[in-house]
């Protein structure tokens, strides 16, 4: 029995891990679960699961959470109560934990990355913005500690399995699969127009709302190809997006003797989670099995970088190395923010983040402080970017 904990357990992934856990309710216990604000279904969530500990990060939500749980405690419940980023990073570090699932979005997920490494668990990441901002540290920290970092992300839990068809040496390149998002078809001159409803509705996926709008303006691909190249030891020029607008191909390996090696299947979170949960073995679920008579076409074609020039700017960051892909990923949030909260037009986003990352001076081989100096900078630079544009509008 493997005690688990899952943060964000009340967003998207983490919803789907806890439904995953339940499956295999004989394999894991679900010790420790962490929610920002959704405190309605995390409730609901410590009621069905019972765990020995929980962390909220929001503090509004932490307060009214505590008075209630006085009430549930009453009923026997004997679950400890955290708080903020130091409560996620002891639950990560809990004597008594194997494993923990990362399913919080962005920057905030770092430190509990770290925490979780250091006290050598194993920990299943669907947290990208960790592995952008810090892939170095991570990845070097995870290899002292022994603790072998398993992608939630499809793509990458793609290549994870493709990977097994040969060797490291063997491999010609990574292929990552992209559905496009909403607007492969939509004129650029337009984009100016978006709203944010539209940049919200995803044709293949059902997630959060960051990780939505990242793939509408295809920053989410580029932040993958960061996270390809710090998980498996890619540089960066191995590692190719394709568009592929069924999401069925969830990625590929090219290996030098010509074969490309592709994992498929319907597009359900769960079945990467259960991947990551139980690699290198399967096991058997109720998922749908793919159908390919029913799909009948699956296409690919290349990405339109003019059009979509988040990507690029993701390929510029690895290039630029050090501190550059920590100031991508937080100023993307920032705009991304901006753009939900209609301060800034979908046309902003990529501009935004491109001017921000264009006026950073990188530090080279950064240290944590050093990536979080630049995670803060990034944040100030994109917020006064958003403010310069406002006034331009006045
Ligand atoms: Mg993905």
């Amino acid at each position: 029995m493997k005690n688990v904990v899952v943060l964000g357990s009340t967003g998207s992934v983490g919803r789907n891990a806890l439904n995953v856990l339940s499956n295999f309710a004989d394999r894991f216990n679900v010790f420790g679960l962490s929610s920002n604000t959704n405190i309605g279904l995390f409730k609901e969530q410590i009621e069905r699961f019972k765990p020995k500990r929980v962390a909220i990060t929001d503090e509004e939500s932490f307060q009214g959470f505590i008075d209630s749980l006085r009430s549930l405690q009453e009923r026997e419940n004997e679950t400890e109560v955290f708080f903020g980023m130091d409560g996620l990073k002891k639950l990560c570090s809990d004597p008594e934990v194997d494993l923990v699932i990362n399913a919080l979005v962005g920057a905030v997920g770092l430190l509990p990355s770290l925490a979780t490494i250091e006290s050598g668990k194993g920990l299943a990441i669907a947290n990208k913005e960790t592995l952008v901002m810090a892939g170095d540290l991570l990845t070097q920290k995870a290899k002292e500690k022994n603790v072998k970092i398993l992608p939630i992300d499809s793509e990458h839990s793609a290549i994870l399995q493709c990977l097994l068809s040969g060797k490291k040496n063997e491999v010609k390149r990574l292929i990552l699969t992209a559905s496009g998002g909403p607007f492969l078809k939509r004129k650029k001159k337009d984009w100016k127009n978006i709203k944010v409803n539209e940049a919200l509705s995803h044709p293949t996926w059902e997630m959060g709302k960051k990780i939505t709008v990242d793939s509408a303006t295809l920053m989410n691909k580029g932040l993958e190809v960061i996270e390809a190249h710090w998980l498996f030891d890619m540089p960066a020029f191995k590692i190719k997006v394709l568009i592929h607008p069924q999401s069925i191909v969830h990625s590929m390996v090219e290996f030098v003797d010509g074969s490309l090696i592709a994992q498929m299947s319907i597009p359900d979170m769960r079945i990467p989670i259960q991947y990551a949960l139980f690699y290198p073995e399967r096991l058997p679920t109720n998922n749908k099995p793919l159908n390919l008579t029913q799909i009948k076409t699956l296409s690919f074609f290349e990405p339109d970088q003019k059009k979509f020039p988040g990507l690029e700017i993701c390929y510029q960051a690895l290039e630029m190395g050090g501190t550059a892909p920590a100031v991508l990923s937080a100023a993307n949030e920032i705009v991304v923010k901006a753009f939900l909260e209609e301060k800034i037009s979908f046309a902003d986003i990529c501009r935004i983040v491109k001017k921000t990352l264009k006026k950073h001076e990188v530090v080279e081989n950064p240290n944590l402080d050093d990536i979080l100096n630049a995670d803060r900078w990034a944040r100030e630079e994109a917020n006064r970017q958003i403010n310069i544009k406002d006034r331009t509008l006045e």
